[in-house]
């Protein structure tokens, strides 16, 4: 771990933030198949240890992948898609998308446009982050785990130039 790294959130209070947002999805889906879709890379970590919490049975769990932060937003203020999930999955489900953190909001509205078009049941979104001073496009957080400051921050998934996604907390760097 660099000297810089100053501690955000620690892997005790992601472990009980994860517990609460299981218990919530639990609730809310008593009875009706899920699918959750996440949003790679930086959310696998929080998908893993967010399903080993959920306690209702999953209908599948499924992965996108955008472009990485800030490398390839396109003009038109999207992010492009370097992996799809098929029709059929996504079709008539209920879909839960996991991403790791919503910032300017452009990478997630865009994952839930392609969602959408493929017609799910219904739709909601859960973050483990949300940046909201950081907003662009308008984007509506179902289950939120932390929001916090505009600080760029690593590990627990999150990269710096796909570095650091191994810690097990949350850090930020101070300078
Ligand atoms: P947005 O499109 O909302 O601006 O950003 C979403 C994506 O950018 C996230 O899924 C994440 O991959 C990346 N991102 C946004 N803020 C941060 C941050 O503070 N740290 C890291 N490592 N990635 C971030
Ligand atoms: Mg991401």
């Amino acid at each position: 771990m660099g000297k810089n790294l100053t501690l955000l959130l620690s892997a005790e209070e992601i472990a009980i933030t994860t517990e609460r947002l299981a218990k919530e999805i639990d609730r809310d889906y008593q009875n009706v198949p899920l699918t959750i879709v996440g949003i790679l890379k930086g959310s696998f970590i929080f998908i893993a240890d967010l399903v080993r919490e959920i306690q209702i049975p999953l209908d599948s769990i499924e992965f996108i992948q955008l472009s990485s932060y800030k490398e390839k937003i396109i003009s038109s203020g999207e992010a492009s898609l370097l992996l799809d999930v098929e029709l059929k999955s996504i079709q008539g489900k209920h879909i839960l998308l996991v991403e790791d953190i919503v910032d300017t909001g452009i990478s997630t509205s865009t994952a839930l446009e392609i969602l959408k078009q493929k017609k799910p049941a219904s739709i909601k979104l859960c973050s483990l982050l949300d940046k909201p001073s950081r907003r662009q496009k308008d984007v509506q957080i179902d289950y939120l785990g932390f929001s916090i400051p505009d600080y760029f921050v690593l590990g627990y998934g999150l990269d710096v130039d796909q570095k650091y996604r191994q810690l097990a907390g949350i850090y930020y760097f101070k300078d």
